[in-house]
């Protein structure tokens, strides 16, 4: 099945109490059982429902696994990653992380003996220096947010390999539409599907993609077992946008690119960070992993402080103000004092993430729309 049918089939069955063609929201806690523990399969929600396993194998579908598990959130997701490891293991993450993924490994995790070395994956010679035998897990996230450096997920599967570490990719901001990393030999990919898979801005959840069997049980054991799976009707949220990911897509790449040659015209902007452009420092791993460049895009302008960067932010009306990307509608937002607001001031310059930068989520809108709403919003 090519991967536009399997948004819309992969993993799925038919409904087998009525044939209903789309997926039921099984929106029950609990299912009678013949005798004690003789049942149809399902026996408590958290440990499984119909509709969550349904997404759960559509998930698996589009990311050509074989075992897809779903969570409350994204960073639940990361955290059923992170409960794999024990005290005194440590762990090397893509230095420009999602800020949450950030926090999570710097508080929660450090608090109870987990080590995370934050790294410039750019070149991925950097993580060897990090590697020694307590080194469990590479966290990479590519492109990055809100940089869009691309990180060449071959290299580190080969780094995981010859070390003996698991590789986790957070898939997010490429979609498997673009990108696959469990064919480019990931052991893992997460997503926050709150983001483009769900794609309508209406449902926070969260997702894995695994390949082996054991793994597979181990993340399960800990869903359980910690229990921050996702509802039914989110479930059923996700399954539907799922189901035009591959149109959407399609259109967030178009409009992104349109948008991103279009500020790199503008007399008033200073920088634009889109992998699409040849000029991108790694512009040719981005050609060789991913099918196609997305709709986010990061750039800085002339207006060099906060007061001016705001101002232009407040001006544009199509693209609203808000944390969040990946819906069809176009957001904008100011990294610095929002997503990575938790990143420290030093380290998020160090990082690029100056007071002066802009993130656009690029929605599916008309494309002259959108460029007429930030022609305004650049007058100054
Ligand atoms: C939003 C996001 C997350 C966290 O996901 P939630 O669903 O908000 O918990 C993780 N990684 C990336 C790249 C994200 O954009």
């Amino acid at each position: 099945m090519k991967f536009n049918t399997k948004t819309i089939h992969g993993g799925q069955k038919l409904d087998p109490a009525y044939g209903a063609v789309m997926t039921p929201i099984y929106q029950t806690t609990t299912y009678a059982q013949q005798a004690p523990g003789n049942h149809k399969g399902y026996a408590y929600s958290r440990s499984g429902n119909p509709t969550r396993h349904a997404l759960e194998n559509a998930l698996a579908s589009i990311e050509n696994g074989q075992y897809g598990l779903a969570f409350a959130s994204g960073l639940a997701a990361i955290d059923a990653v992170c409960k794999l490891l024990n005290p005194g293991d440590e762990v090397i993450c893509t230095n420009n992380v999602y800020g949450g993924s950030y926090r999570l490994f710097t508080t929660t995790y450090k608090k109870f003996g987990i080590t995370c070395h934050f790294v410039n994956m750019e070149t991925p010679a950097n993580i060897t220096s990090y590697i020694n035998s307590n080194t469990k897990l590479l966290w990479v996230e590519t492109p990055t947010n809100p940089m869009m450096n691309i990180i060449d997920i071959e290299a580190c599967a080969y780094l995981a390999e010859k070390h003996g570490l698991l590789l986790a990719v957070d898939n997010t901001f490429a979609t498997p539409y673009l990108q696959q990393p469990l064919n480019l030999g990931a052991h893992i990919v997460m997503h926050s599907a709150t983001k483009y898979l769900g794609g309508h801005s209406d449902v926070v959840l969260g997702a894995l993609v695994v390949n082996n069997q054991d793994l597979a049980n181990q993340l399960y054991h800990i869903q359980n077992a910690s229990g921050a799976v996702c509802g039914p009707q989110d479930s059923f949220l996700v399954l539907r946008g799922l189901k035009t990911l591959h149109v959407r897509m399609q259109r967030h790449c178009e409009n992104g690119k349109a948008i991103a040659s279009f500020l790199k015209g503008h007399p008033n902007i200073e920088n634009v960070y889109w992998p699409g452009f040849p000029s991108h420092p790694n512009h040719d791993i981005a050609k060789k992993q991913m099918s196609d460049f997305g709709g986010m895009i990061s750039f800085t302008t002339k207006a060099t402080n906060y007061q001016d960067t705001l101002k232009i932010i407040q001006r544009c009306k199509l693209f609203t103000l808000a944390e969040s990307l990946g819906g069809v509608e176009s957001l904008v937002g100011h990294p610095a004092s929002m997503t990575h607001a938790s990143v420290p001031k030093e380290t998020r310059e160090a990082l690029g993430i100056s007071d002066n930068l802009i993130r656009l989520s690029v929605g599916i809108e008309d494309v002259s729309d959108l460029i007429a709403d930030l022609e305004h919003a650049l007058l100054f």
